[in-house]
């Protein structure tokens, strides 16, 4: 019952309203930037605990409206 910002389809489940980040592995370091403009979410020493911190993270450039 809640308005969703993109148009929905029946098929699509409910937890990828967002994109997946984009993860690169850069001197050791994993870096998860938005795949839209590539800002740079999260880093993290592994690929997983990078993906976990993007996706709480909305890329601010992105959703400037939001405020
Ligand atoms: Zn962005």
């Amino acid at each position: 019952m809640h308005p969703a910002p993109y148009p929905t389809t029946s098929s699509q489940p409910a937890r990828t309203r967002r994109p997946a980040p984009a993860l690169h592995l850069l001197h050791g370091l994993w870096v998860a930037s938005c795949p839209s403009c590539g800002f740079q979410l999260a880093t993290a020493r592994t690929q997983q605990r990078c993906e976990q911190r993007a996706a709480r993270r909305v890329c601010p450039v992105c959703h400037q409206d939001g405020q």
